[in-house]
């Protein structure tokens, strides 16, 4: 047991002295732009310029999957905002989709930036001419164009678009972004934009330390510890208590910004860690490259964000991440104890306007306590019962009262000790680093668990993994590391945890068992509700491509999508259109075997028609084709004349026979337009 404590504090040692310097090469390539002059006033304030406004969403703010790129002005909750172009130029891009911004335009201008426009309800008239042409030209609705220099020219202060809340927006608002001409978005204001005003600092809500490896300690034990700093009276925080850390410790925040003219928490732009007054992390969201922007996932505390949607940042540079935000010391901004000694620690967080708040704490070197073989003795039953957690490439394996020493693991039969690392309570743990061997099996006295580890994926390019029924090509989509867990169930697959993020896409070959492989079976995506994925079938195998890891389901879907006219008369035809299972994949719309456009808002399933000439009239046999990601068709046929004869006698059946009844009608309309109002208000604080 001695020479197995003293095997660990060499290995200990081994660990800290190769951490600070295999990492010191990429120091270098972290630094961040310096702050570079951004022209101040060639841009002009894109809704209700001169008027103070507020925002809703701000740029750097920590979302799914990416960084907000540009800024969310607020309109007041509602659509029909005029939209200015900031500046002259002309418009290089057009798109119409269903998710992300919806109807988008971007302006580029003579000084190479180029601003984008998001969530628009419409275009202006010479700009939705434009498009209507092109999409009844090509047939489709979702459409991305890229005009000319000389197609549509704008001039500064021309109105360019009608703001909406179209794509994955929340409530209405302007996305407004600026661009540079190597494809970064900037802070848009850092351009001066004086309609927004913040004088208050951001606010401090939440630090955690979190033990980077199997030797680490905070406050005794492995793991996370999650402190509320406390607001002093010069506005600034500390943690009154001195926190007690050994080993390699990653600290993360959980912090944003305020402004006086919006109830909205926005992100901070600014944080800088240091350690006795030297600075180990520094982070500046001036800029952001958009083809990496996914990498937010190892910015942030991802299996916290999974768990309970909480973003919260490390101010350490994780494994995987190729942001160059940051400017840290050799240790990529990890905080590294080695000695007894008290630390100070100062974190500072700013927004754009360089309002500040400090939070400051004390951290005292701790090394983490022996265990003796007496106290063990003294303890009561082990009660059996083992449970494991992988973080990093930590196996933690936790029990209540086992005396055992040491814990023994095995990978394919080989067995390994691996000793007791503290007691906390009555709690043993035992942790096992997995870069020194991963394990399928544990057992502690005589309790054991299978763990399942299949193989050790390391995080380069073209990684593969096969078992019977089941192969998985991981490609470059690898941050870190992966311990492969997977579970076959009959049309069920889970591949690890949703908690694992991955940058890219892996291709997994799959032979689920008992299920069609018809061409209308297909996997979804079922961690957190269900999600189309598709796949092609081989034979009895499956082959689908996942961004998430998790839980996979095979599903058939037979059922069409749901048709249901809303409105149909000479001057618009309106459907809601929907699909239970899989998804609507395309609509198509015709009058007399003549294709009409129909435009689309799928957070409320509505499509209605889109006429390029305004002065035509919908007459004769109308159908509609509607169908889901699987191919299931679902077809609408009328005769737009006798529909609109039919709905008029049914009309006036009904008002003849609703004629006593109409008091008590008004009174219900009334309270509709109310509960209308209400939700409108609400919709207000939702945002993208
Ligand atoms: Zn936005």
């Amino acid at each position: 047991m001695i020479i197995t404590r003293i095997l660990s504090t060499l290995l200990l040692i081994t660990y800290l002295v190769s951490d600070t310097s295999f990492n010191s090469a990429f120091a270098q390539r972290r630094k961040a732009d310096p702050n570079k002059e951004y022209p101040k006033g060639y841009f002009m304030f894109p809704i209700q310029p001169g008027q103070q406004a507020s925002l809703s969403g701000g740029f750097g703010d920590l979302r799914t999957n990416h960084f907000h790129a540009g800024i969310d002005i607020r309109t007041g909750g509602v659509e029909g905002y005029q939209v200015y172009a900031a500046a002259e130029g002309y418009v290089s891009k057009i798109r119409v989709m269903r998710g992300g911004y919806g109807n988008v335009i971007y302006i580029t201008h003579p000084n190479g930036y180029t601003t984008v426009y998001g969530h628009l309800k419409h275009f202006n008239t010479r700009i939705e001419q434009y498009v209507r042409q092109k999409e009844y030209n090509q047939q489709v609705w979702d459409i991305e164009l890229s005009p000319s220099p000389k197609d549509l020219p704008v001039s500064k202060g021309e109105i360019v678009a009608i703001g909406g809340n179209t794509g994955a927006s929340g409530g209405p608002h302007l996305h407004f972004e600026i661009r540079d001409e190597a494809e970064n978005a900037i802070n848009p204001l850092k351009f001066g934009f004086g309609e927004i005003q913040d004088s208050q600092a951001p606010v401090i809500e939440r630090v955690i330390l979190k033990t980077l490896n199997a030797y680490s300690r905070v406050n005794g034990e492995f793991g996370r510890v999650s402190i509320a700093p406390t607001r002093t009276a010069d506005g600034n925080y500390n943690i009154p208590t001195v926190i007690k850390a050994h080993g390699v410790i990653g600290l993360e925040l959980n912090a944003y910004d305020r402004s006086q003219t919006s109830p909205f928490r926005l992100g901070v732009t600014e944080v800088e860690v240091k350690i006795d007054g030297n600075t180990s992390y520094k982070l500046n969201l001036e800029k952001m490259p958009f083809d990496i922007s996914k990498d937010i996932n190892v910015h942030i505390d991802y299996d916290i964000a999974e768990s309970n949607g909480v973003r919260i940042q490390k101010c350490y540079i994780a494994d995987g991440n190729r942001l160059s935000i940051y400017e840290t010391d050799q240790n990529q901004g990890k905080i590294v104890i080695k000695d007894q000694e008290i630390h100070q620690v100062s974190v500072e967080v700013k927004d754009t306007y360089g309002n500040a708040s400090i939070m400051n704490f004390s951290i005292q070197g701790d090394q983490p306590n022996e265990v003796f073989a007496e106290e063990l003795a003294e303890e009561s039953n082990f009660s059996g019962n083992i449970s494991t957690s992988i973080t990093e490439n930590t196996l933690a394996i936790r029990t209540k009262n086992a005396k055992a020493p040491a814990a023994i693991l095995q990978y394919k039969g080989i067995p390994m000790a691996v000793s007791l690392a503290y007691r906390r309570n009555t709690e043993s743990v035992y942790l096992h680093d997995l870069n020194k061997g991963i394990a399928d099996f544990i057992q502690v006295e005589n309790s054991s668990e299978r763990l399942n580890i299949k193989q050790e994926i390391l995080p380069q390019k073209g990684q593969y993994y096969s078992e019977s029924n089941l192969n998985i090509d991981f490609a470059d989509a690898l941050y870190d590391t992966l311990y492969l867990k997977t579970a076959l169930n009959g049309n069920r697959l889970s591949i690890n945890t949703e908690k694992i993020p991955l940058k890219d896409f892996i291709t997994v070959s799959w032979t689920p068992s008992g299920v069609a492989t018809s061409p209308k079976t297909s996997v979804y995506y079922v961690n957190d509700g269900r999600k189309y994925l598709g796949g092609t079938w081989l034979g009895n195998q499956i082959q689908f491509k996942t961004k998430e890891l998790g839980d996979f389901q095979v599903i058939t879907d037979t059922e069409a999508p749901n048709i249901r006219p809303v409105r149909i008369d000479s001057t618009e035809l309106r459907f809601t259109i929907s699909d239970g299972l899989s998804g609507i994949k395309n609509f198509n719309c015709y009058v007399n075997k003549r294709w009409v456009l129909m435009d689309y808002e799928y957070k409320s399933n509505r499509i209605w028609s889109i006429k390029l000439d305004e002065s035509e009239t919908f007459s004769g046999d109308l159908k509609l084709e509607v169908t889901d990601n699987v191919g299931n068709l679902a077809v609408y046929e009328v005769n737009i004349d006798e529909y609109i004869a039919t709905q008029r006698a049914v009309r006036k059946a009904t008002k003849k026979s609703s004629k006593k009844t109409s008091k008590s009608k008004k009174n219900v309309s009334k309270s509709r337009k109310s509960s209308s109002k209400h939700s409108s208000k609400k919709s207000k604080r939702k945002r993208r």
